[in-house]
């Protein structure tokens, strides 16, 4: 039986998976939710091959799968009419678009030719538009028998209150990053890639690994992440702080450029490990399907959030370590900073919030 891929962690949600695959009774729906990173689809995926893999009689061996048997290959092919993975193209994901290029919903009433269930997977799920949230709601008020319907989004308040409260939801959680750390050393990562990567994802395995794949970015994030450091060390003044302002952004670029790649996928094979991610040869000769700009963005506060949690962890791991008290004072602007991503402020402007407010810190 294959073990699972390249996953760590979060072994509360993949336990609850497992329970859900050994039950016999599904819901219809199981939203998957949490930050990029730690491996939702990944894990989504397992599931479904779980419950219809026929080694795996009745989640007998939890969420392992054979890979072998009519079913698994089914699936592995990407061609099995009962499977529908859908990673959007677009900013805003709409029905017409899902009816025309992957001719379902219509048939979510129907039974499964093949696979004991019929299974629509969406990645992303809050960019559903209008109409296919509601024709998505109609669905699970209403649950056809033996489809399974599985949404994934690190975004669940983007979603209508209704399908979030009809779902089950399943929540991944980053890591301790001891614990991604101790994970990077098994597969022989050095000890300072393994204890920066760690750090500088915050417990994101899979963005750790991402991050670990270009030998120049990691030290770079780590040097300019302690120029940043050493100057809030020695209680600064605006004008000091200034040049830090670029360096923040650009640090939070590097970010975005590696969750960009943890999702696209730099090494084709990780990438197709899952099958709707895989380009159509006859459709189109893309190596992988583009990203939106409104996903990028996205991705861009997400990394500069990394970034803030990091400068506040260094900033409380140096008043600790003896350092000034400005430090402490400093880092909960951080978090203040980070949450101001939420309300729909541009980066810029909260770099320049809080290079404005750090002096303030001084105690
Ligand atoms: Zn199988």
């Amino acid at each position: 039986m294959a073990k699972i891929p390249r996953f760590h962690g979060n072994e509360v949600a993949l336990k609850f998976l497992e329970r859900l695959t050994a039950r016999g009774s599904l819901p219809s729906t199981v939203l998957l939710t949490g930050p990029g990173g730690l491996g939702k689809a990944l894990a989504g995926y397992q599931f479904v091959k779980a419950l219809v893999c026929q080694q795996n009689n009745g989640g007998v061996r939890g969420l392992e799968s054979c890979g072998e048997c009519a079913h698994c290959k089914a699936l592995e092919s990407g061609n099995s009419s009962d499977f529908v993975g859908i990673r959007p193209k677009t900013a805003k994901l709409t029905l017409k678009y899902v009816r025309e290029e992957h001719n379902s919903f219509r048939e979510a009433y129907l039974y499964p030719g093949q696979l004991p269930y019929r299974f629509f997977l969406l990645e992303e799920c809050h960019v559903m538009s209008e109409d296919l949230s509601n024709t998505m709601l109609k669905l699970l008020e209403e649950p056809p028998e033996r489809t399974l319907f599985i949404l994934i989004t690190d975004k669940p308040s983007l979603l209508l209150p209704t399908i979030l409260s009809r779902s089950l939801r399943v929540r991944f959680l980053p890591e301790s990053t001891e614990s991604v750390e101790a994970w990077l050393l098994e597969q022989g990562a050095t000890e300072t890639g393994a204890a920066n990567a760690a750090f500088f994802s915050q417990g994101r395995p899979g963005l750790a690994k991402t991050l670990l794949t270009d030998d120049d970015l990691l030290p770079k994030i780590a040097g300019t992440m302690s120029r940043f450091a050493g100057v809030l060390r020695k209680q600064p003044d605006a004008p000091a702080l200034v040049p830090l302002g670029e360096a923040l952004l650009a640090l939070a670029d590097m970010m975005k450029s590696a969750l960009v790649r943890v999702e696209e996928g730099e090494v084709p094979q990780d990438y197709y490990l899952l099958p709707w991610r895989r380009p159509r040869p006859a459709v189109d000769d893309e190596t992988s399907p583009p990203m939106t700009n409104e996903r990028k963005r996205e991705l861009g506060r997400d990394a500069l959030q990394l970034v803030f949690d990091c400068l506040q962890l260094t900033m409380w791991r140096v008043e600790s370590e003896g350092g000034p008290a400005y430090a402490s004072a400093a880092a909960p602007l951080f978090g203040q900073a980070a949450s101001f991503l939420d309300v729909n402020l541009r980066e810029e402007q909260v770099v320049d919030y809080l290079l404005a407010k750090l002096p303030d810190a001084r105690m």
